[in-house]
């Protein structure tokens, strides 16, 4: 019995459940480029090359080790455009019975495909998702942290014994240092694009050409071994400087010491518990601090498998969350990155070069300012997902909807990420370069993060006041006189109404 192993466009490695259980003796593998893929929000054309030129590279991996591999491109004249309809045309021509997958990434797709294919679980993952709701379920509330001890008890990461190495669990309060000067800083390693790559870049420009993004140069590796030497790289040059300038931010420098792997790791192209242990190794040697190896590896076995977990637990309506009530539509700069206010300018136009920013550009200068100006936390959810190469639902909607906007009410973050300028100012250079004066609070010139950070408190102070995190900001807010309080709200109604 012939049958189908359709393999997805996030799913290039070649010990994948559907792969396992199939036989390469019999079976055929099909991969498909499919307009429905490619546009169901307007990718970055970076993200598109990137997916694509990957899945061709895999193609042919899997060619090398024996696998029939039948392979749909995006303009071929018969290509119907949808995953569904490309199955079912490679059924009848290689005359299978049935279609077996490997569970896709996203509710959306998980619906349709399990009406058509048989799905096998998705073992790429270190923690299990039905193990999760019962932990979940039975906590008052849900903490990152308790559950990145249990991942470092079930990996043995940095473990000695039942004991955490160094003593510690944490080391964040390490990585906290404002940004250095940009001499001497790695820059992540780019890789030219080979023929394959370079055909799709092409394949790209005219297909998508009012896609968000700039196209030129790629970089980004598309084979396995690249996304390797990638990472090597950054084990090499970036390790040992990761923690400390994990939250800080450099004009003209948007990796700092940061690892740039998502993009590889999200297609399947590196797989998680190698890299762990890689990082864990590099300290063990004496080459890396704690606090870089601890923070990369909670990173990776920690937000990454929980905010996982959180999506799947939560089903497709947690996309439509939206506990404060915003309902700003999406400033229009955030696809032009055309802001007097040079944080944003920053992040958004280093956004479209790249298809990149690293996680506190996303967090406190994007996120931040959109959960201050309470901007729709679904429209800013179709931007995140667009623009950045390594943006999947499943890892990109629970950092959006519930660590960065707060918009379900506080299940996956202990308190909104909502700052003023002073966090920018403190943790970048951007401020040097702009417009307003980060150090007003009110009047001409001040900060537009400034009056929409007091405005913020003073609107959900009812809620903030129950939150052992912010309650401190409501009282600060009601020592202010109450004309002052006045003039801030004014000033941040007129920024508003002006966006
Ligand atoms: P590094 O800073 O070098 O970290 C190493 C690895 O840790 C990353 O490659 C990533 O796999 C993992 N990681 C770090 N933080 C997180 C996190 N919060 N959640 C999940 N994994 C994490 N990450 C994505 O992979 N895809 C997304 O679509 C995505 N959307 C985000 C949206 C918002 C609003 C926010 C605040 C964060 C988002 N993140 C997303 C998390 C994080 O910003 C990126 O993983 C990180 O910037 C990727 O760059 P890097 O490889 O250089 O990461
Ligand atoms: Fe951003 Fe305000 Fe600093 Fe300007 S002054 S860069 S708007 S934080």
């Amino acid at each position: 019995m012939k049958r189908l192993i359709l393999i997805l466009g996030d799913q290039l490695s070649p010990s994948i459940s559907s792969l396992r259980a199939a036989d390469p003796a019999r079976d055929v593998v099909l991969m498909a480029e499919v307009t429905a893929e490619t546009t169901y929000v307007r990718h970055h054309k970076k993200k598109i090359v990137l997916v694509l030129a990957a899945m061709r590279h895999f193609a042919e991996e899997l060619s090398n080790l024996g696998w029939m591999v039948d392979y749909v491109r995006l303009d071929d004249p018969d290509n119907t455009g949808s995953l569904y309809g490309e199955a079912h045309r490679a059924l009848a021509r290689h005359g299978a019975t049935n279609i077996l997958a490997t569970e896709p990434g996203e509710w959306r797709l998980m619906e349709d495909m399990s009406a058509w294919a048989e799905l096998l679980p998705d073992t790429r993952y270190l923690a299990d998702r039905q193990g999760f709701v019962r932990w979940a379920e039975a906590r008052k509330t849900l903490r990152m942290e308790h559950f990145y001890r249990l991942m470092r008890r079930k990996t043995g990461l940095l473990m000695d014994g039942d004991r955490p190495a160094e003593g510690k669990w944490n080391f964040d309060a390490d990585n906290r240092s404002p940004p250095p000067g940009p001499l001497g800083l790695p820059e992540p390693l780019r890789t030219a694009p080979d023929t394959a790559t370079r055909e799709v870049l092409n394949l790209v420009k005219r297909r998508f050409p009012d896609h968000f993004g700039g196209i030129e140069p790629f970089w980004f590796a598309t084979t396995r071994s690249g996304a390797q030497a990638a990472f090597t790289h950054f084990l090499r040059h970036g390790l040992r400087d990761f923690g400390r300038y994990q939250d800080a931010m450099l004009g003209g420098h948007g990796f700092l010491c940061h690892a740039v792997v998502s993009v590889y790791l999200n297609l399947g192209l590196l797989d998680p518990l190698d890299m762990c242990h890689a990082v864990e190794a590099e300290w063990r040697s004496g080459r890396v601090p704690i606090n870089s190896a601890e923070g990369f590896i909670r990173q990776v076995i920690g937000w990454r498998e929980f905010v996982r977990c959180i999506y799947w637990w939560q089903g497709p309506e947690y996309a439509r969350r939206n506990a404060l009530a915003a309902e700003r539509p999406l400033p229009w700069f955030y696809w032009t990155g055309e802001t007097s206010m040079a944080c944003l300018r920053a992040c958004i136009t280093q956004t479209h070069k790249e298809a990149y920013a690293h996680h506190i550009q996303r967090l406190m200068v994007t996120g931040n300012f959109a959960l201050l100006a309470g901007v729709n936390p679904h429209a800013l959810h179709e931007w995140y997902l667009a623009v950045y190469a390594d943006a999947y639902e499943w890892v990109e909607l629970p950092n959006t909807i519930g660590m960065s906007q707060f918009a379900d009410g506080g299940l996956l973050a202990s308190k909104p990420y909502a700052a003023s300028g002073a966090y920018i100012n403190r943790m970048s250079d951007y401020c040097g370069a702009c417009a307003y004066n980060v150090k007003a609070r009110v009047g001409p010139g001040a900060c537009p993060f400034n009056v929409l950070y007091w405005r913020f408190v003073a609107t959900h102070a009812p809620r903030l006041r129950g939150n052992p995190r912010m309650a401190h900001m409501v009282r600060v807010w009601e020592t202010f006189p109450p004309d002052h309080q006045q003039d801030v709200l004014a000033q941040a109604d007129a920024f508003l109404a002006g966006l």
